[in-house]
């Protein structure tokens, strides 16, 4: 028809119209970090990847078109700072996702371990965020994903130290930071995933007998991957979200309710 473009020129002008958005992403070497830069990436955001370790750093950036390497340790703010600078955007969005576990009984625990988990897991989350609110209300506008666990809820799991207190830290974290920034424009979600067979718990799959147990547990009747979490990360951060503040999404499977299904009712 007269006046109408072909499909083709239509799609490539959209792309030049739709503003570049630029996301911030801690934790972005680590197995969900990285597939939530890469999913980013192919939705058109430019991604600052925030890590502690340089080689890996470097290798991920060259994987991922728009990506700027960022060394840093989120429970420093110095080097968040600098960080940022290097950037030299204002972030649009921001994932949280930086995350480690120390594994042992709270008897076996020490002070250290304990506190390494609270600062990297907690405070870098608030270091992090605060840093990048900061720049983001010049823009009066935001979106921030904290990534927590099924751990923060309800469900404590033995032997993982000052993880689970570090997690529900994150939850009601990201609801102060909901109430304290919604008037600036900045929406904030948590999301809690599940059984996710990569980084960090990718160690336990690799024995076959606990990975079925474990995927027998859930009700969807598989693990969790890296992009079940990276989609619903993307979808926080997005317009298609722009009422949703201030929540904890499990990502999981349907795990969390089966604590009856262990029950007979015979
Ligand atoms: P992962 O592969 O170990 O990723 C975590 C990343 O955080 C790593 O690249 C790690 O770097 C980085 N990191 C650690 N300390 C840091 C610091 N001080 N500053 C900056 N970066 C730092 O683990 P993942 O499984 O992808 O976990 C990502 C997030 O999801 C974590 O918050 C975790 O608690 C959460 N989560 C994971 C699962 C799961 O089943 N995988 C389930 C629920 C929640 P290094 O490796 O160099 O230390």
């Amino acid at each position: 028809m007269a006046g109408e473009f072909p499909l083709i020129q239509k799609e490539s002008i959209r792309k030049k119209l739709t503003k570049v958005k630029k996301l911030i992403v801690t934790g972005a070497t680590g197995g969900i970090g990285s597939e939530i830069a890469r999913l980013a990436s192919a939705n058109d955001y430019k991604v600052g990847l925030i890590d502690t370790d340089e080689e890996k750093l470097t290798s991920l950036s060259k994987q991922i078109n728009n990506s700027v390497p960022l060394l840093a340790d989120v429970t420093s703010e110095e080097s968040i700072k600098t960080a940022l600078n290097n950037f030299s955007e204002i972030p649009d969005a921001l994932v949280n996702c930086a995350g480690i576990v120390r594994y042992g009984s709270l008897l076996e625990q020490n002070p250290e371990d304990f506190t390494k988990v609270f600062e990297v897991n907690l405070l870098g989350c608030f270091i992090v965020s605060c840093a990048v609110v900061k720049l983001m209300v010049k823009n009066n506008s935001g979106t921030i994903v904290n990534v927590s666990s099924i751990s923060g809820g309800k469900h404590p799991a033995i032997g993982t130290g000052a993880y689970a207190a570090t997690k529900a830290g994150i939850v009601m974290l990201s609801e102060q930071m909901s109430l304290e920034w919604g008037k600036d424009g900045i929406r904030v979600n948590a999301i809690s995933p599940g059984f996710i067979n990569t980084g960090m718990s990718a160690p336990h799959y690799k024995d076959n007998q606990e990975r079925k147990k474990r995927e027998s547990m859930v009700p969807i009747g598989r693990l969790g991957k890296a992009e079940d979490i990276a989609k619903v990360a993307l979808f926080l951060l997005s317009e298609d979200s722009s009422y949703i503040h201030g929540e904890n999404i499990l990502v999981d499977g349907g795990v969390m309710n089966t604590v009856l299904s262990n029950i007979s009712r015979n």
